[in-house]
């Protein structure tokens, strides 16, 4: 499968060169060149496949023959290794947990899909690849334990000192190996600008990537539990609609990708905190990137989502066609936290912020007769430990993917300007 640049300034490229460069050498990020539906007797007998087989039909065509049949359906295996359960909450909504994975958030499928890919890609180079990320919270865990272990793969996250919560930061530091992470004295976005520069730095020579939601093999496996969630409920219900907590919109863009491999949605409501840069745009048409603002949902503190362009892509550019089948809606820190309360008294089920937005979209958009509702509940309740028990009556029991890191040490190296990040990466 070829990708193009949506900066359409680079040649195509193959699935490997996207992977290992992140973005084109024209800054744009890349974008499959041909999507074809799967076969209708697919989708309509999709209960007789395994979510193992399902992932495998789902993602093959992107990466075509540049990764061997067996051991594609490996990296699958291993990808889709934990559940993805429906959790009833209203009589016509659900959530869809997808926090059962290792770092307790829907991340871990794309981190755990693309270092597959990155070690077989590099198994045959002498030369190391370093990944080089910046996280606000969940990525970094993800990517620290998705990546770990991984041959010829070095990873080095930066993350901003006293920003994160105290489980993301062990999450991100204590697994040692090939993952290093730099406490930097700033916030995410001086973390972000780091890693940007270093990118374009023509005296670091080795080959670096990038593991954010840009590298299509984080983004695409993405889309397998939007099959999944619809092979537990197309017998009982026929009109679904999907509301997903976005940030950076590459969960819900994933969505979007699997309606047009023919997944039958009916509608996707993109829900956000009040980074509302996508809300304002379906209203007047005009798209106005702003700083972010710092919220409870922090994981969806993104001024300018960097995925975004895709979905347009997807809709042909069409504002109209994209108002018909995707609506969004931004939602204060009060709303969030009176409707954690609000799923809690009706269900007694425990809602982390970002779930709770994704709820409060299927309230606002509104449910017809017919229509089932579900939301992404993207991340562990207890990642928000603080908000969620500051708001609830609850206390949260910690599970024990988390038992097994809270006590580790942490190892962090300390940065503070990007001269800092340089020096490191060039004497490793
Ligand atoms: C990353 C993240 C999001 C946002 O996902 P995008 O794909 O960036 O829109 C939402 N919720 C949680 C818990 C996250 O970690």
């Amino acid at each position: 499968m070829n990708y193009y640049s949506l900066h359409h300034k680079s040649p195509k490229s193959t699935f490997k060169n996207a992977v290992v460069e992140g973005l084109a050498k024209d800054r744009g990020i890349y974008f499959p060149d041909n999507i074809q539906q799967l076969s209708k007797d697919f989708i309509e007998n999709i209960s007789d496949y395994t979510n193992h087989e399902i992932a495998y039909e789902v993602i093959k065509q992107f990466v075509g023959d540049e990764i061997p049949a067996e051991k594609l359906k490996e990296i699958v295996a291993n990808t889709v290794s934990f559940d993805f359960p429906l959790v009833k909450v209203d009589d016509n909504i659900a959530a869809l947990e997808l926090f059962h994975g290792p770092t307790m958030a829907f991340k871990d499928v794309g981190a755990k899909f693309m270092a597959q890919c990155l070690e077989y890609f590099n198994k045959d180079n002498d030369d190391e690849v370093t990944v080089l990320v910046a996280t606000s919270g969940d990525t970094g865990g993800a990517v620290a334990n998705g990546f770990l272990g991984a041959k010829g793969v070095n990873v080095v996250i930066l993350y901003p000192s006293g920003k994160v919560s105290d489980i993301q930061e062990k999450q991100l530091t204590t697994l040692g190996q090939n993952i290093t992470a730099l406490e930097v004295d700033g916030v995410f976005d001086d973390c972000q600008e780091m890693v940007k520069t270093a990118f374009l730095d023509e005296e670091i020579t080795k080959t670096l990537t990038s593991a954010n939601s840009i590298n299509v093999a984080r983004w695409l496996p993405q889309m397998f539990y939007f099959f999944f969630a619809y092979k537990e409920l197309h017998k009982k219900h026929k009109d679904l609609i999907f509301s997903v907590p976005s940030g950076n919109f590459g969960n819900i863009c994933a969505g979007i990708m699997a309606q047009k491999l023919g997944l039958p949605i009916k509608h996707f409501v993109a829900s956000t905190n009040v980074n509302d840069t996508v809300p304002n745009y379906l209203v007047d048409g005009v798209y106005k990137p702003k700083p972010s603002k710092a919220t409870i949902s922090n994981a969806m503190d993104v001024g300018n989502p960097s995925n975004f362009i895709r979905i347009q892509e997807l809709f042909n550019n069409d504002l109209d066609a994209l108002k018909c089948a995707f609506s969004s809606y931004s939602f204060s820190d009060d709303e969030t936290r009176a409707t954690m309360k609000e799923i809690y008294a009706n269900s007694g089920y425990v809602a982390d912020p970002h779930g709770a937005v994704g709820y409060l979209g299927l309230k606002k958009h509104g449910l017809k007769e017919n229509e089932f509702g579900v939301f992404l509940e993207t991340a562990h309740p207890v990642k928000f430990l603080d908000v969620v028990e500051g708001t609830l009556p609850v206390k949260v029991e910690i599970p024990a993917q988390i038992k097994k890191v809270i006590n580790n040490k942490k190892v962090a190296y300390k940065a503070s300007t990007y001269q800092d990040l340089k020096d490191f990466l060039l004497k490793k």
